[in-house]
């Protein structure tokens, strides 16, 4: 699905990322770890053309029916390009980034109807059969304020799955909830690893990410220290730094 190559970015002088490689194979899950500040954000960002990075390709699709995308930051990149990676992919933030003033349904159809140019009723008709998955249907109309935080991320994840992206990327999706909130958001991650997302997770959680990732990516620094299965890397690191991250966070 996804292929980065030499991904580099600061900002000001400080160096955030130096040449980052990433490899993503349809159906693959990867989780990203790390501690705080050593680029993870940064990385799904640069993605999604949330952030523009000073060097690097990605290239999406390749063989794929919907045809390849390469971008070269090294390149000018123009808006035309920054459009059609933002498409490829959707991004289940943090802090959730629900539009605050409309409702659930209209935060979900929002992107497809507004941004994908597909008809309103095909829209409408695909949140609420999402938003019946997740146990929201009968939320359709409630303002995110009067949501949990569980809720308001369930609903994050509606809205991502309902672009229809290639790639699902996930922002430390459960740190912001409290802890009887988290299970039932990742319940909802690990069903769409089984079937078959293509998903890149930024998470905390290791015995999740143990649990759900074919393969784990440990940064620190701005740089990929390790990479390889879940167990190898979480039960078995090989780098040092690897050891220390990954022992302090058990
Ligand atoms: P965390 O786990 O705390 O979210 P992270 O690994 O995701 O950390 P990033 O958020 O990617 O790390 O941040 C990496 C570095 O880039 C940090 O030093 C941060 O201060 C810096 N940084 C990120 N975004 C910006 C920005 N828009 N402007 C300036 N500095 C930034």
């Amino acid at each position: 699905v996804l292929e980065a190559r030499n991904l580099a970015k600061a900002f000001g002088s400080n160096q955030v990322l130096r040449d980052i490689d990433i490899d993503i194979r349809r159906g693959q899950v990867v989780a990203l770890i790390g501690p705080s500040g050593s680029g993870k954000t940064t990385v799904l960002r640069s993605l999604n053309g949330l952030e523009i990075p000073d060097a690097g390709t990605v290239t999406f699709g390749q063989g794929d029916a919907s045809g390849e995308l390469a971008i070269d930051f090294g390149a000018k990149v123009g808006k035309k390009e920054v459009a059609a990676l933002r498409d490829r992919s959707a991004m289940v933030f943090q802090h959730y980034n629900l539009f605050p003033h409309m409702t659930v349904l209209k935060n979900i159809i929002e992107g497809p109807v507004q941004v994908q140019k597909r008809p309103k009723a095909e829209a409408i008709a695909e949140a609420e059969r999402l938003l019946e998955r997740v146990g929201l249907a009968d939320k359709r109309d409630a303002y995110p304020f009067e949501l949990s935080g569980g809720q308001q991320q369930r609903v994050g994840i509606v809205r991502a799955l309902a672009l229809k992206p290639q790639l699902l990327l996930f922002d430390e999706p459960t740190s912001a909830l409290d802890p009887e909130l988290v299970g039932d958001v990742l319940g909802v991650i690990k069903e769409l690893a089984e079937e078959g997302w293509t998903m890149v997770i930024v998470t905390h959680e290791l015995a999740f990410a143990q649990h759900v990732a074919d393969e784990v990516i440990f940064m620190d620094g701005g740089v990929v220290v390790e990479r390889g299965p879940a167990a190898e890397v979480l039960r078995a690191p090989r780098q040092e730094r690897t050891k220390l991250f990954v022992k302090r966070l058990q």
